[in-house]
């Protein structure tokens, strides 16, 4: 869904820096102005220093909102990540946001969706899930991660997993724990599928939905620079089917695209 956000560039304060795994933290900021218009897809692109080093500001996805406050889960892989995610309490980033597009929530065609993620992807879920919830939608998710250990600890509710190799929850991919669990939850209504994950998980959930007819949106990742539709670093293909594939920028058309639209 394309709209424009108010989008606002302020400098926030860190108010709690949370370790939840050996490489993932959960930054909590004091942004009131990003907070009270942020909708779950949303991302803001953080200065996560003053220095050069790195120059650029790094994207995430807004992971949860409480009253004034954001939420951002980062998982430490590079210098500006790792940055980030030893912010001081009390230390002030400039935020940029909210950005992008936003999961599509507000249909009356779903009773159930169905949050399908992998390793960080679960960032923008807990947003997500409780957004759902407000509208009464009822929310399952389903956690995928290599082992026991690829699992995020998780405010989620309603978590279902898988592990390729059966170390917790279902043995095999979140995709076929989905296809396994799909007939039941289909019983109690129509359903909507929401992913945000590794690119071959996003593949094979936008393949699943097609084959099964289930609308479904997926949030997607690419190395990005402005955040705003300026430097065109974040340029993806989508498969459009009146123009066939065709470039856009993930920033402005994205993060959250349908995944009848991703190459696969
Ligand atoms: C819309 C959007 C939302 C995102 N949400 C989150 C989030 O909620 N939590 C989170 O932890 N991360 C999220 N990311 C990814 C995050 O922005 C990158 O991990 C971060 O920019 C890397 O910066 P760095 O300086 O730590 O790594 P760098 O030092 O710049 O790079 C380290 C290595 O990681 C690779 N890399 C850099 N960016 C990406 C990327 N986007 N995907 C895959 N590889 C990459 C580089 O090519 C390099 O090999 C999101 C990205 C986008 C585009």
């Amino acid at each position: 869904m394309l709209e424009t956000n108010t989008i606002v560039d302020v400098r926030a304060t860190i108010v709690q820096t949370r370790r939840i795994s050996s490489n993932v933290s959960i930054i909590t900021m004091n942004c009131p102005s990003i907070a009270s218009t942020a909708r779950p897809g949303n991302f803001v692109n953080v200065k996560v220093n003053t220095t050069s080093q790195p120059l650029l500001r790094r994207p995430f996805s807004i992971h949860n909102v409480q009253g004034t406050l954001i939420e951002i889960m980062v998982k430490s892989i590079g210098c500006g990540t790792a940055i980030f995610s030893d912010s001081k309490e009390g230390s002030t980033v400039m935020v940029l946001g909210p950005l992008g597009n936003f999961f599509a929530i507000t249909s009356h065609d779903f009773h159930t969706a169905i949050l399908v993620s992998g390793g960080i992807g679960t960032a923008p879920m807990l947003f997500l899930e409780k957004t759902l919830a407000a509208q009464g939608k009822t929310v399952i998710n389903l956690i995928g991660g290599r082992t026991k250990h690829d699992l995020l600890p998780q405010n989620l509710s309603n978590c279902r997993f898988a592990t390729d190799d059966g170390s917790n929850g279902f043995k095999g991919t979140v995709v076929d724990l989905l296809r396994r669990d799909l007939p039941d939850i289909e019983k109690e209504g129509p359903i909507k599928l929401f992913g945000c994950g590794p690119n071959p998980m996003l593949k094979a959930l936008a393949k699943f939905s097609m084959e099964h007819c289930i609308a479904c949106d997926i949030s997607l990742e690419s190395v990005m620079g402005c955040g705003i539709g300026i430097c065109y670093g974040c340029s993806v293909e989508i498969n459009t089917p009146d123009e066939g594939v065709r470039t856009v920028l993930l920033c402005r058309e994205g993060p959250v695209i349908d995944a009848k639209l991703l190459v696969v």
